[in-house]
């Protein structure tokens, strides 16, 4: 059996959970869109189920996924609803949603439910992507509560810039969002993970923590409460192959990498197939058998080649780790240009080990 294989530690995400809530004093809806992150939904959404304040998925689809699978907290539609129809499935399994537009606050005065809907209603506070603008939000509030079909509204917005400690942006939506919303009496939900880490001062009834459940900081420079996550996913996998090179030799495809010196490879069953950065440089950091070395030439679709010339002990069948609880799977992703959202949300054909639950 190829040894590629991510192991998901359900004890270290219950762990990030409870930090979001331990350091935003708030309750917290786990958000678990794109599949918790490449982590797997149904079993990281059942692994949380009996603490977590509630859900948020981006569509009725993965909602779905996780009723089916027995989870029965509240979840929340990030984006609401995309047709009208969906609106007798929310009704139907009492799902939470989130209303960005005047065509959504539209469709729940005409729909016709069993019950009343609990409604998130979105700000454009500066984001400019979806939500209401500012004009016309306290209108939207007015008419949602005169629809009789929403028992409820939090209030909400989402920042654009959290993740840049050194920006006013944030603090300059939080002024808006209070504009907009003023005399509304209401909970609010603002913070996203960066915004949990990084900005104490912004207050939310509310928080949405997602990338800090999965242990990766969203900072790209060291952050004191980020340091307090602990890694969920660590990708591993063993070395299959070992060349022993003269100075002079190129490896792999491109020959991006050439021996400097006498060169001892070790080829990891793990490829941009599974879901490693392909533009990962030589030099990038991986583990084998506990320690560090460096990422050589282009990785492959199946296979990778590591540095062994200083790890005289290495070779067939060493474990590998690529990222996880020794290396940092924001190193590796801001290291070429991505982010460690993107890294998890690739994830595929390698199985997924669980522990914890
Ligand atoms: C995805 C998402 C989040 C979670 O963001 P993280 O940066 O992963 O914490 C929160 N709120 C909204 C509206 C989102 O779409």
């Amino acid at each position: 059996m190829r040894p590629a294989r991510a192991l998901i530690d359900l004890e270290a995400l219950r762990h990030n959970y409870r930090l979001a809530r331990e350091i935003s004093g708030a309750r917290a809806l786990a958000v678990v869109k794109a599949d918790a992150y490449g982590h797997g939904a149904t079993r990281c959404a059942a692994a949380l189920e009996d603490e977590a304040d509630g859900f948020a998925v981006a569509c009725i689809e993965e909602a779905l996924e996780l009723r089916y699978a027995g989870i029965r907290k509240p979840i929340l539609l990030l984006e609401g609803f995309f047709e009208e129809s969906e609106l007798s499935l929310i009704d139907q399994h009492q799902l939470w949603c989130v209303v960005h537009a005047a065509w959504q606050v539209e469709a729940i005065e005409r729909a016709r439910l069993a019950r009343p809907l609990q409604v998130w209603l979105k700000l454009d506070s500066g984001m400019h992507r979806v939500g209401l603008h500012p004009a016309e939000y306290r209108d939207a509030h007015a008419r949602l509560l005169a629809s009789g079909k929403v028992d409820k509204i939090v209030l909400m917005s989402h920042f654009a810039r959290a993740d840049e400690l050194d920006c006013p942006r944030s603090e300059e939506q939080v002024a808006l969002f209070e504009q907009a919303r003023a005399g509304l009496q209401a909970e609010v939900s603002l913070r996203n993970s960066p915004a949990i880490l990084g900005w104490p001062g912004i207050a939310s009834d509310w928080v949405r923590p997602g990338i800090m459940l999965y242990g990766a900081t969203p900072f790209e420079q060291d952050q004191a409460q980020a340091a307090r996550l602990r890694p969920v996913m660590t990708l591993e996998s063993k070395i299959i192959s070992v060349r022993e090179l003269p100075a002079g030799e190129p490896v792999g495809y491109g020959a991006r990498f050439v021996a400097e010196r006498p060169t001892r490879v070790g080829v990891v069953a793990m490829g941009y197939a599974d879901g490693y950065p392909r533009h990962a440089a030589t030099g990038t950091p991986i583990m084998v058998d506990g320690q560090m070395t460096r990422l050589i030439g282009r990785v492959s679709m199946d296979m990778l080649t590591v540095d062994l010339t200083d790890l005289p002990g290495a070779g067939l069948g060493s474990r590998v780790e690529l990222w996880g609880r020794n290396v940092s799977a924001s190193a590796v992703a801001y290291g070429c240009g991505s982010i460690p959202y993107q890294l998890f949300c690739n994830l595929k054909r390698v199985p997924r080990l669980y522990s914890g639950g």
